[in-house]
């Protein structure tokens, strides 16, 4: 008797990924892991069983599939195991493999916290993080470590309701592999994270296929699989190692634009849209729309859908039925913001207070990003635990900043400061320093627990002062970690307008502050938006799709958003 194997492309194509990720843990170069990385991904794309190329040794002519990968093929074809993945799985602690497959970790980070922080498990690592060990190594900022922390607990407790940041990374990874599958013809996110919600419940995944077995299959031995829950013909439902269950549907190209539609939600938006066909004569249901005296409709979008009932496309960020089909029906919905509107961010932190770059840095990223200005605003001295910022310090980075524009043409570093609204009331630093400062973002960060009227007045007073333009994250919750000051958000609005003082949408995930109710609100009373990461290392820069996403389910429009705006238009608001 001799074994029989019958290895599915993606299990090879992960069996190589894996073994990148491993020697890149270990410090391999560069080229060798991109070669894996390439033959995996090659090796998942082709339509047919790499098994049977190889044994009918086709496969050593298929571009990208060399010597070396070919025999490593021929070990996994004839033994199911690839010996160097296997003995470097053995090598590395369990512990370790552990810490790289945790959310936004990966190899490098693994390595670098294996080798600076002697980090073997999980719970060495989260016992570093407890001592702010991580944020002090280069490139990691607070942020990074909380982050950490929190993934860990998540991993443990398995909670109910994930952050949107989390689940678009699973998102993101998860469509990416599947679209690599020859069977896949398209693949979208469906469900709350496509409609950007602040905690989702799981992640929804719509597939078009003629062979949903395949597809479902490719789920199933997923590297993040941990359970299969469900299967059906068309459906799988798995637990993965991120804690997020994952639903993936598999539909027929035919009906994939209504499945889209009725996998994205909200009951609330499709109930109200299913109202209103019937008043138009229409009948839409899951699997199509028909009446009216039309023909069954074909779409070849969504777009399709909304038009031929007479609406307006509805972007998934408003699809929570709080008005917005009538407002497509009758061509009144706003012309929501775009994340390419973005002309820069400020709100950051650089390695003067806690942050994990430095100015230049930043610098670099944001303007790779497109930008032509950021703001540095690091924390001011009462934030001792931040590193915050005297006079002195803050007058020699400013002397610093100025340098630094002296050498670009076409890119510009504000001069910026996140001051203390103190627990007692009043600002951080003297007036006579903030007036240095071109952009002044005022936040609070003690006294948390204050009763709505002591909180209130002190945000009110930084509403007031002449040197403040900015209110930063203005109700303090943490998203699953503590709820928000007990601020009474329409005062201030209020005070804000009469002011002419700017609200921050805080873009961190974990944040999204002010939520897209208070969005909405910040519009009715006028109030003008920055949308900014608070950025505490280069990564976190990427976090402002959240912002404008919150944005976008506040109904907000490009001219709500000052960080729109050229520089020299934003600077005459400033400078107000
Ligand atoms: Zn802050
Ligand atoms: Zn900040």
């Amino acid at each position: 008797m001799f074994e029989v194997f019958i290895l599915h492309n993606m299990e090879i194509a992960w069996s190589f990924y894996e073994l990148a990720d491993l020697l890149e843990f270990k410090g391999d170069d560069f080229f060798k892991l991109r070669a894996y990385r390439n033959a995996a991904k090659t090796i998942a794309g082709l339509p047919e069983p790499v098994e049977r190329l190889y044994r009918e040794k086709k496969l050593a002519k298929v571009p990208g599939i060399g010597k070396n990968i070919l025999a490593k093929i021929g070990e996994l074809v004839a033994t199911g195991k690839m010996e160097k993945l296997e003995r470097l799985r053995r090598e590395i602690p369990g512990g370790v493999l552990e810490i790289m497959a945790l959310p936004g970790v990966g190899a490098k980070r693994a390595s670098i916290f294996y080798q600076q922080l002697g980090a073997a498990s999980l719970d060495q690592l989260l016992q570093a993080a407890r001592e702010h060990r991580i944020r002090a190594l280069a490139g990691m900022g607070a942020k990074t470590e909380l982050e950490i922390v929190r993934n860990i607990d998540i991993l443990r407790n398995r909670a109910g309701s994930f952050l949107l940041g989390l689940a678009r990374q699973l998102a993101d990874e998860l469509t990416g592999f599947i679209k690599m599958l020859p069977e896949a013809l398209k693949v979208e996110v469906a469900g709350s994270v496509r409609r950007w919600r602040e905690t989702v419940g799981d992640l929804d995944i719509l597939v078009a296929s003629r062979e949903p077995e395949q597809v479902l299959d490719a789920v199933a031995l997923y590297p993040r699989t941990r359970e299969i829950l469900e299967r059906k013909r068309n459906i799988i439902k798995v637990a993965t190692w991120w804690g997020i269950p994952v639903e993936v549907a598999v539909v027929s190209p035919e009906q994939f634009w209504f499945a889209l539609l009725w996998n994205t939600g909200s009951k609330k938006h499709l109930e109200q849209l299913i109202n209103l066909s019937l008043s138009k004569g229409f009948k839409l249901e899951p699997g199509g729309l028909s009446g009216n005296g039309h023909q069954a409709l074909i779409p070849h979008s969504e777009g399709d859908i909304y038009s031929r009932l007479g609406l307006q496309y509805i972007p998934p960020e408003l699809r929570e039925g709080r008005g917005e089909v009538e407002q497509a029906d009758a061509h009144a919905l706003p012309e929501l913001l775009e994340n390419g509107d973005i002309k820069g961010d400020l709100h950051l932190h650089s390695n003067w207070s806690d942050g994990g770059n430095s100015i230049g840095e930043i610098a670099a990223r944001a303007r790779e990003k497109g930008y032509s200005y950021i703001a540095v605003t690091d924390h001011s001295q009462s934030l001792k635990i931040a590193r915050g910022l005297t006079p002195e310090r803050l007058e020699e980075q400013y002397a610093l900043i100025d340098g630094l524009n002296g050498e670009y043409t076409d890119f510009t570093v504000l001069k910026g400061i996140e001051v203390d609204i103190l627990a007692g009331g009043g600002l951080d630093l003297p007036d006579q320093v903030l007036e240095t400062a071109d952009v002044v973002v005022a936040s609070v960060h003690s006294g948390f627990r204050q009763d709505p009227e002591t909180i209130t007045s002190r945000i009110l007073q930084a509403v007031e002062s002449e040197h403040v333009d900015i209110i930063g994250h203005l109700t303090g919750r943490m998203l699953g970690q503590r709820e928000g000051y007990a601020v009474d958000v329409e005062r201030v609005l209020e005070a804000a307008a009469r002011h002419g003082k700017i609200m921050e949408i805080n873009s961190s995930p974990d944040r999204l502050d002010l939520n897209d109710e208070n969005v909405r609100l910040a519009r009715e009373y006028g109030v003008k938006i920055a949308i900014n990461t608070d950025a505490h290392d280069l990564k976190r820069l990427d976090e402002m799709e959240y912002g404008v996403a919150t944005a976008r389910r506040g109904g907000l429009e490009s001219r709500d958003v000052v960080n729109t705006l050229e520089l020299p238009e934003l600077l005459k608001i400033l400078r107000r």
